[in-house]
């Protein structure tokens, strides 16, 4: 490899369906920092969420498609194969020993998640192991941060991502996509066809396995 460390976006998320918000916030953090690659982590179990996901294999699947042509954006199924609680430190931790102390490693978060961090295992060594780059989703308000995250974001905020391999919080702006996985679920359940909130294919892949559909027996 020639001159700098490769420079590498991780997007975790449950991915319960993947949607067109997933695929704006890699490609504003693509066009923000200039990736190498960006690398989609679907978690085994998402244990805040406290409900059950679709099979692991699904989330996957439907991630692999509705990256495909993207250049430089990766499916890493590393969390489904460890099974279990999904933890991010951990996963970080491999990918640090994978990838070599340079490299330069972002994690990438929607406000909600950025509110909820001190909720994560670990939370505060996970910038030791890489950056965390932050951008607001809508209606999820980036100021009045809990007070542990606000003071974690006073000692690490930065304006720009360094070269250094971990460490800052940076923060990066998108177009608002009025989409969560969550209100696609209900839509699905009630039988509406969300076409325009979810990426190219991922309708068919719905139907053709009979997900997000009420439990038989029931109207
Ligand atoms: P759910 O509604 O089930 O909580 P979700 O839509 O938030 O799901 P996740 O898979 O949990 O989807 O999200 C993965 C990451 O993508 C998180 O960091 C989240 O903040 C971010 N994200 C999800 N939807 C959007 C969106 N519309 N705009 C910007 N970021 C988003």
């Amino acid at each position: 490899m020639s001159g700098r460390p490769p420079r590498i976006g991780l997007l975790g998320g449950t991915f319960d369906p993947i949607h067109i918000g997933h695929v704006a916030l890699a490609r504003a953090a693509q066009a923000a920092y200039g990736f190498d690659e960006i690398r989609f982590l679907p978690t085994a179990i998402s244990w805040q969420k406290g409900e059950t996901s679709t099979d692991p294999g699904h989330r996957m699947e439907m991630v692999r498609q509705a990256i495909a042509g993207h250049r430089g954006f990766v499916l890493d199924g590393r969390e489904v194969r460890r099974g279990g609680n999904t933890y991010t430190v951990d996963t970080l931790s491999e990918l640090r020993q994978e990838l070599g102390r340079d490299a330069v490693l972002v994690l990438l978060l929607g406000s909600d998640q950025l509110r909820n961090l001190a909720t994560w295992r670990r939370y505060r060594d996970l910038l030791a192991l890489a950056h965390i780059a932050v951008t607001r989703r809508e209606q999820i308000s980036l100021a009045r941060l809990p007070e542990p995250v606000e003071a974690l974001v006073a000692e690490h905020g930065r304006d720009t991502l360094p070269n250094a391999p971990s460490g800052t919080i940076v923060f990066f702006g998108m177009p608002f996509v009025p989409v969560s996985a969550t209100h696609l679920r209900e839509q699905l359940l009630a039988g509406d066809r969300p076409a325009t909130l979810l990426p190219q294919g991922i309708l068919d892949y719905i139907a053709q396995h009979s997900l997000y559909r009420p439990a038989s027996g029931q109207p």
